[in-house]
């Protein structure tokens, strides 16, 4: 067996159903795959059960089908990975890289959400308390293929960060982290609401000895005001029967010049087309899109 030089990934949160937002980020990882004959996965991230809405898992699956996506191997669950993240924070408070903190939310207002360390040397134990991972005071950065340079100062920007919440859910950046390399992923194609956590990320994976993929962030879809889509704000339901029309406009949005014939093609004929000519170079170079300027 040869080892696929691509292997790329969608990741839904099933908080809610996927919008237009999540289409364009799905449709720009699925194609950057195809399109150099990789390999392209299906991962639920469903890590945090209180903030899951019901039926999101399934509602997700069949949009993702009716668009005409098809992903290799079996969909994996963030759910039943917890052995697996338990292993490594473990590893990482026996080791003193990451310690249990008991400090309350009071405790932490007047911060900008940069932890101020009051439990760094504490030693308390990890019963009833989030577990943080130590940061260093190091700049970290990377060259996204579509945002370019990007550098954040961990210990200033960030700080020491959750990898267990107090109620014992895993955090996003441990197990984003982990299934990522334990799946072979070798790019990552994301909104870039994200960017600012993937040097969180690549310090993980330097901490764990994994590699570091390639990070290609697509502009976020916000409102027409410029606002984060949200539920307040109605984007448009990613329908069975609206499946071509939004396809071309998530084509549109990452710059690819759509054809008018592809109309009244199938979406899955839209797909093909989209493999056919992608170009990752003509994605708009910028951190948002409303979405008004789209249609
Ligand atoms: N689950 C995350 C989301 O839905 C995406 C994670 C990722 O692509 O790294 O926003
Ligand atoms: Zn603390």
């Amino acid at each position: 067996m040869t080892t696929p030089s691509y292997t790329g990934r969608f990741a839904p949160t099933p908080s809610g159903h996927l919008h237009f937002g999540s289409l364009v980020a799905a449709l720009a990882s699925y194609l950057d795959a195809r399109s150099v004959g990789g390999r392209w996965l299906l991962r639920m991230e469903d890590l945090d059960p209180p903030r899951e809405m019901p039926g999101a898992q399934a509602a997700i699956l069949d949009a993702l089908e009716r668009y005409g996506f098809e992903w290799d191997g079996e969909l994996n669950r963030q759910s039943e990975r917890h052995e697996a993240y338990a292993q490594v924070l473990d590893r990482l408070f026996s080791q003193g890289l990451a310690y249990a903190c008991t400090c309350s939310r009071k405790q932490l207002e007047g911060y900008n959400g940069i932890y101020p360390g009051f439990c760094r040397n504490a030693g308390h134990s990890m019963e009833n308390a989030a577990i943080r991972l130590r940061v260093p005071e190091l700049e970290y950065e990377f060259k996204d293929r579509v945002q370019g340079e990007f550098r954040q100062h961990l210990g200033r920007e960030v700080g020491d960060f959750v990898i267990r919440r107090r109620d014992g859910l895993y955090a996003y950046q441990l197990a984003v982290v982990l299934d990522d390399a334990w799946q072979g992923v070798t790019d990552i194609v994301r909104g870039a609401d994200l960017l600012d956590s993937t040097p969180r990320q690549l310090y993980l994976q330097e901490l764990l000895g994994l590699s570091q993929p390639r990070y290609l962030h697509v502009p976020l879809i916000v409102q027409p005001d410029g606002h984060k889509l949200g539920k307040s704000y109605r984007s448009p339901p990613l329908t069975a029967d609206q499946a071509t029309p939004l396809l071309l406009r998530a084509l549109r949005s990452l710059g690819q010049n759509t054809e008018d014939s592809l109309e009244h093609a199938s979406p899955r004929e839209v797909l093909d087309w989209g493999i056919t000519h992608w170009n990752a170079d003509l994605i708009p170079h910028t951190l948002t899109l409303a979405e008004a300027q789209l249609r």
